[in-house]
C-alpha cells in the first residue's frame, strides 16, 4: 500500500498534522497508524469496585489511542512559550504563539466554544507571588475540561476519518528508508510506503522512538527528568489563584540548595489519577468543566527538574527507578499527609481517614521520605511553606501528597528548524521529539510540519 504521507501516532501532534494536511490539500493520500484504540473504545478497566488499581494493560487506555495521552486529560491548552516545550527555539517565538492560537481556534470550532480562556496579564497575583519569593509565569490558558476535550476529539475524528485512513491497534514496529528516499512503515502484518513520514508517538512511544533513531542513525540526547509529588487540598485554599487564573505556573528557588521547584498541572475541583508509563505507575490529575463532576479538592504537582551530566545518560531510567520504589512499597502510588511527612512518620489508613481532606485517588498510605531523594523532598517541603504564604492552609497537616509524580522527558531527537531529521522527508513532532511537553505545543508542531511539507511539495 502506498501513501503520500504516513503519520505514526494519533495524539494531538498526529491529529493536528493530519487536520492541516487534509484541510490544505484534500487530494493527499494519508494514513495514520495508532497503537491504541479509537476514542470510543478507550476504557480504563479501573472501576473502583472490581478493579481498584492499575492492572497494567498491554496498551494503556489512558495513554494510547485516538487523542493520545491528552484524551482524558484536563484539556488545558497553555498558549505560552514560557513552558510546555521549546518549539519556539526551532520555529521562532511569534510563529509558535500564532500556531498555538490557531490550534485554539480549531478546538473552539470543533466543540470547545464557550469554554473559558484565562490569562495572567494584569493580575495582582504576580505581585503577591514576588513579595513571597515566588514567580508566576506568563500564559493564557484555555481550559476545555476532560468532558469538552472528549467532544472536540470526537468531532475532529469525524472530520478526519472521511479524509484519511486510520489503522487502530496497529503499532508500527519499524520505519525503514528506501533507496529512492521514500520510507516504509512496517507493522506486524504488512508494510506501507510513503513519500514523507511524520512520527508523533508521544511519551508512551519513547522507547520505540529510541530504536527508530538507532536504526536510522539519528543522534539523540537525554539529560532531564522531573520528580515530585501531587498535592491535594480543599479547593477553597487555592481559590484565590484558581478562580482568576485556573492554572498558575509558579516557580520557587529554595533557600537551602537554590533548586527550582515549580507547580505543574493544576486541577481546581479535580481528581488525582494513576498514570501508567511503560508499566510503571505514577500519579497525575485532571478535572472536568462540568460542575456536576467537580470534587471538593484542588490538586497540582510540585516538581523538581534533575539534569544530569556526563557520563550518566539515562535520566528517564533514574526517574523510573524512583517510581519503582514507590510501586514496590505501595503497590502503586503512595499517599501521605503533609503533617505526617514533616513529623517523620508514615501515614496509615486511620490517619488519612481522620483527616479533613478526602483523597480522590485510592492510593496506599505510606512514607514518601523512603522514596523521594532528600534534596528533592526538602525543596518540595520548602515550597509548600512558601505557597502557604500566598494561599494560607497549603501547609496544613491534612494536605495530601501523592507520590511519585514523574515527568519523563523523551530524549531530544536531533532536528533542523523544520522538525525534519537528517533523513530528508522524515519528521518527528510532539512529545516524542523531546521538543514539546504539552497539548498546545504538540498540536502546534503538527500544524507547522504539515504546512512545511505542503510548501515543499508545491515548490
Ligand atoms: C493524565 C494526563 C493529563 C495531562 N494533562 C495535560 C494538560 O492539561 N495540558 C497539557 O498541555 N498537557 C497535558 N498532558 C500532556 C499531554 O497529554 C501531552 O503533552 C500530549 O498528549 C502530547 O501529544 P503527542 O501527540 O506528542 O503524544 P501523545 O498524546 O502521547 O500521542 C502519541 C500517540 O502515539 C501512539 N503510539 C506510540 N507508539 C506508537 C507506535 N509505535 N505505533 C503507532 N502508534 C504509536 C500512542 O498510542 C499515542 O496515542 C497530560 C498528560 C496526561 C497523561
Amino acid at each position: 500500500m502506498k501513501y503520500d504521507i504516513i503519520i505514526v501516532g494519533a495524539g494531538p501532534g498526529g491529529i493536528f498534522s493530519a487536520y492541516e494536511l487534509t484541510k490544505l490539500n484534500s487530494d493527499l493520500k494519508i494514513a495514520i497508524f495508532e497503537a491504541g484504540n479509537p476514542l470510543e473504545k478507550r476504557k480504563c478497566p479501573i472501576d473502583g469496585v472490581k478493579v481498584k488499581s492499575c492492572i497494567k494493560c498491554p496498551s494503556c487506555a489512558i495513554m494510547n489511542g485516538f487523542g493520545g495521552a491528552g484524551a482524558f486529560s484536563d484539556g488545558k491548552y497553555n498558549i505560552t512559550n514560557q513552558f510546555g516545550g521549546s518549539l519556539y527555539e526551532y520555529i521562532g517565538k511569534k510563529e509558535a504563539i500564532d500556531l498555538m492560537k490557531y490550534v485554539d481556534e480549531i478546538n473552539l470550532a470543533y466543540g470547545g466554544e464557550g469554554t473559558k480562556l484565562y490569562s495572567t496579564a494584569d493580575t495582582k497575583i504576580k505581585k503577591m507571588c514576588l513579595e513571597n519569593g515566588l514567580h508566576l509565569l506568563d500564559a493564557q490558558v484555555r481550559h476545555l475540561g476532560t468532558d469538552i476535550n472528549y467532544v472536540v476529539l470526537e468531532n475532529l475524528y469525524n472530520y478526519l476519518k472521511e479524509r484519511a485512513d486510520f489503522y487502530f491497534r496497529t503499532p508500527v514496529e519499524k520505519v525503514t528508508k528506501l533507496e529512492d528516499g521514500k520510507y516504509e512503515v512496517h507493522t506486524a502484518d504488512a508494510s506501507y510506503s510513503c513519500d514523507k513520514c511524520i512520527i508523533s508517538v508521544g511519551r508512551s512511544g519513547s522507547k520505540w522512538m529510541e530504536t527508530v533513531c538507532a536504526d536510522l542513525d539519528i543522534p539523540t540526547k537525554s539529560n532531564r527528568v522531573d520528580i515530585g509529588v501531587r498535592v491535594e487540598l480543599p479547593a477553597e485554599i487555592f481559590s484565590a489563584l484558581t478562580d482568576e487564573l485556573y492554572e498558575s505556573k509558579i516557580v520557587y528557588r529554595t533557600e537551602k540548595f537554590e533548586d527550582l521547584v515549580r507547580t505543574f498541572c493544576m486541577n481546581p475541583h479535580g481528581a488525582v489519577v494513576n498514570e501508567n508509563t511503560n508499566g510503571i505507575i505514577t500519579v497525575n490529575g485532571h478535572s472536568y468543566e462540568d460542575p456536576s463532576k467537580h470534587t471538593e479538592n484542588t490538586n497540582f504537582a510540585l516538581l523538581v527538574s534533575k539534569h544530569f551530566s556526563e557520563p550518566f545518560k539515562d535520566s528517564n531510567g533514574y526517574g523510573e527507578s524512583i517510581a519503582r520504589l514507590s510501586n514496590m512499597l505501595g503497590g502503586g502510588v503512595i499517599v501521605q499527609r503533609f503533617g505526617d511527612l514533616v513529623r517523620g512518620r508514615r501515614s496509615n489508613t486511620e490517619r488519612i481517614q481522620e483527616g479533613y481532606v478526602t483523597p480522590t485517588l485510592a492510593a496506599t498510605p505510606g512514607d514518601l521520605s523512603l522514596v523521594i531523594p532528600k534534596r528533592i523532598l526538602d525543596g518540595i517541603i520548602e515550597m509548600i511553606y512558601a505557597l502557604d504564604k500566598i494561599c494560607p492552609g497549603t501547609a496544613n497537616d491534612d494536605t495530601l501528597l501523592y507520590g511519585v509524580e514523574v515527568k519523563f522527558y523523551n530524549m531530544e531527537v536531533e532536528l533542523d528548524n523544520n522538525l525534519e531529521t537528517r533523513n530528508k522527508g522524515l519528521f518527528v513532532i510532539g512529545d516524542g521529539s523531546g521538543v514539546t511537553h504539552s497539548l498546545s505545543h504538540a498540536s502546534a508542531s503538527g500544524v507547522y510540519v504539515a504546512r512545511y511539507i505542503l510548501s515543499e511539495m508545491n515548490k
